[in-house]
């Protein structure tokens, strides 16, 4: 089959008649530590993944902007840059799209119109945030289009600001930065409160394995709203902006002060800051026993402090630990109740923990698992059709 590159030109011609000037591309994203801290000014440690959203683009003359994706076969949509009105639910997935030419307007830029093709093997709804790579797709092509100069951070903002103002998705800055900032063979240490970023190699004995646990996820915006109002209601407790600036002895001298599950809540985010930085100097160092340790803790931690892990994800993750041992971690990923284990392995291993999961996960829950085998991947850039 042909890669994501050339099916975005082939749908380009076949919409518009006539090739497109230009591919850019933007990866979806795995979270390796550092769970419901970023709303918390913490820490996180996302890695890209080598599944991409590739769009192809010709600029316009005027500040029409045209847009078809494979995805959803049907129309094309049409909008002016800085008449995007409302969200339209209507509108569906091209709300991702005029969200960044909006947040642009608001900001004061503008660029000029392109018509845009968008193909892409980030599986949709799947917890590897194929919204983000969608946004910062377009961003990058209309940065780049009309000259614009924004840094690879700056894109990233503009795409919050869309998928948070526009969209209405109240989403922290995590999956744009990585999707944007990304680097081969590295996750990046991301600190939520000033934004600095930096990368973290993984070590080459590692395979990166993400598993879709299928769990049909309900009560997630409501359960997500409440931690972060717990998380909040113990900042305030303290008297500070964030839990980034609580230290651990300071919550658990005021223990008997708080409730059990705000203590719990607060407990999990202050631990899961440590990890996280732990867990990016275990990597660095290429001490996989450590790194395997504090993933396992993350997971206790979401299971027992914050709950969002539901069981099929717990199965899932015991099946896997059982397999690897100390020679690899895993957990549970993304913000919970459902969704993804991120697992890094051993290469020599690899076959084992899918054997495992092919035979003990369907039987325990009733379940079939979707498992996506990936690597480390470099974040945004325009990129050519034959070296894809
Ligand atoms: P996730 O980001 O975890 O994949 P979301 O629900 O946040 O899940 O985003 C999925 C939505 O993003 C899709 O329903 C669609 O509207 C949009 N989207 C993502 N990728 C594409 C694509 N290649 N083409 C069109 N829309 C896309
Ligand atoms: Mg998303």
């Amino acid at each position: 089959m042909s890669n994501p590159a050339q099916r975005a030109n082939k749908l380009f011609v076949q919409t518009f008649g006539t090739t497109a000037d230009d591919l850019y591309l933007a990866p979806g994203r795995v979270n390796l530590i550092g769970e419901h801290t970023d709303y918390n000014d913490g820490f996180v440690l996302p890695a890209a993944i080598n599944f991409h959203t590739v769009i192809a683009v010709k600029r316009r003359d005027d500040d029409i902007y045209r847009a078809v994706s494979d995805a959803f076969p049907g129309d094309i949509k049409e909008w002016t840059f800085g008449q995007e009105g409302k969200m339209d639910p209507d509108d569906g997935w091209v709300n991702y799209l005029k969200g960044f030419t909006a947040a642009m307007a608001v900001t004061g830029l503008t660029a000029k119109g392109l018509d845009i093709s968008v193909v892409g093997n980030v599986p949709l709804g799947a917890g590897l945030s194929s919204s983000a790579a969608l946004e910062v797709a377009f961003g990058t092509a209309v940065n780049d289009c009309s000259q614009l100069r924004l840094s690879p951070l700056a894109v990233a903002q503009m795409a919050q600001r869309g998928e948070n103002q526009y969209v209405g998705c109240a989403c922290g800055i995590m999956d744009q930065m990585i999707s944007a900032l990304g680097e081969q063979d590295h996750a990046l240490l991301i600190d939520c409160e000033d934004l600095d970023s930096e990368p973290v190699h993984i070590p080459d004995s590692l395979s990166l394995i993400i598993v879709n646990s299928n769990v049909q996820r309900g009560l997630v915006d409501s359960e997500y709203n409440l931690r972060r109002e717990q998380c909040e209601a113990v900042a305030e407790h303290f008297g500070v902006e964030s839990l980034r600036h609580v230290e651990l002895c300071q919550l658990e001298a005021a223990k008997s002060e708080l409730s059990d599950v705000c203590y719990r809540r607060a407990r999990h985010v202050l631990t899961e800051n440590r990890r996280t930085q732990h867990a990016s100097h275990a990597l660095e160092a290429g001490n996989i026993t450590k790194l395997s340790e504090l993933m396992a803790q993350s997971h206790a931690s979401m299971r027992d402090d914050f709950e969002i892990t539901v069981p099929e994800i717990d199965t899932l993750v015991e099946i896997i630990s059982r397999v690897i041992g100390e020679r690899g971690g895993v957990r549970m990923t993304g913000g919970g109740f459902g969704g993804c284990i991120v697992a890094l392995v051993d290469h020599a291993l690899t076959d084992a923990v899918v054997e495992a999961i092919e035979s003990q996960y369907a039987t325990k829950t009733g379940l079939e698992a979707t498992v996506y085998l990936c690597s480390a991947s470099a974040g945004a850039t325009r990129v050519d059709e034959e070296v894809y």
